[in-house]
């Protein structure tokens, strides 16, 4: 079979509902799919269904305490958990689990051969979630989990994570910061000026993990030459000496100029130069094994414009 790029999605994700004036509504899963059905990527690329992740991998990484407090308080109606920013309904527990799985599907498809790489339009996103906290519209990590399914399951021994997102990855960060088969390279606003405060250029990992972390903060205002300056020489030389054997990109789309979260001043074409690079470094590390799990990105039109172009790159990649 000829390589393919995978896209993972399940109208499920759409019953996640964080309340009605949300950011992080179902809305931005219908745009995307919408515009790739609508401008025929739909043809091109290989739908990969999701599955809900067993317990015991969400439990490698979130205490069963905390997973138990989340499903209770979505099985009794309870309109947020945790933190004001953490809206859910009674579908969200399930939902969330589904997001893991379908990180997990996408990389069963690489794994196995039948795709490429492949993108996961999934929700709620991950990439705030700790051990025991939800934070930030995240529940569980989907991405920290799938780095760690890559090391468990497929026996992997170096996963990179690019996250681009404007926001750190706190979550991600901390769950892994131990870990030395997994590096991970955040580019961020600076936390000074925008949530959740974390990701500081001190912040280099711990222990054994020590040197596998490496943030990137970006001043408030900066743009596609900054973002691409930092990646360029900064990021990609790091990345390229951890060679590593697949590639995770936490894909938040809320660092573009319109994006109503943030401060920075992306343009579109900055997120595919960046694309382009990180799908570059696939090609030359990891045999072109690329997993995109969406993160932010909350002006809908720039949400289906960004991940758009990010299909096409991976389309191209094979
Ligand atoms: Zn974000």
């Amino acid at each position: 079979m000829s390589p393919q790029t995978g896209y993972v999605y399940d109208p499920r994700y759409l019953l996640h509902n964080p309340g009605g004036l949300h950011p992080e509504r179902p809305q931005r899963l219908q745009a995307i799919y919408q515009r790739i059905q609508e401008d025929g990527l739909l043809n091109h690329i290989v739908l990969i269904p999701p599955y809900e992740a067993p317990l015991t991998w969400i439990e490698k990484l979130h205490d069963p305490d905390y997973i138990q407090r989340f499903q209770e308080a979505c099985r009794k109606g309870f309109h947020i958990f945790m933190t004001p920013d953490c809206g859910i309904c009674k579908d969200s527990y399930d939902i969330a689990r589904l997001a893991v799985g379908g990180v997990f599907a996408a990389i069963d498809a690489v794994m196995q051969g039948t795709a490429q790489n492949a993108f996961c339009a999934v929700r709620p996103p991950g990439h705030h979630a700790e051990r025991r906290r939800a934070m930030g519209f995240c529940f569980f990590n989907n991405i920290a989990l799938g780095a760690v399914y890559l090391l468990e399951q497929y026996g992997l021994e170096r996963v990179a994570i690019v996250d681009w997102d404007v926001h750190h990855g706190n979550g991600t960060q901390h769950l892994l910061e131990e870990e030395p088969r997994v590096f991970y390279l955040s580019l961020h606003e600076d936390p000074m000026s925008c949530y959740p405060g974390t990701g500081h250029h001190q912040e280099q990992g711990r222990g054994p993990g020590q040197g596998y972390t490496l943030n990137l903060p970006l001043a408030a205002g900066s743009g596609d030459d900054v973002y691409l300056q930092a990646l360029e020489t900064a990021g990609l030389p790091r990345l390229r000496r951890f060679n590593p054997q697949f590639v995770l990109i936490s894909a938040g789309f809320d660092a573009h100029r319109d994006d109503p979260l943030a401060h920075q001043e992306l343009t579109h074409e900055g997120y595919r130069a960046m694309g382009q690079h990180i799908v570059n470094l696939a090609q030359e590390c990891a045999e072109g094994r690329l997993v995109t799990v969406l993160e932010g990105g909350y002006n809908l039109e720039v949400l289906a414009d960004c991940v758009e172009d990010h299909l096409r790159l991976l389309l191209a990649a094979h």
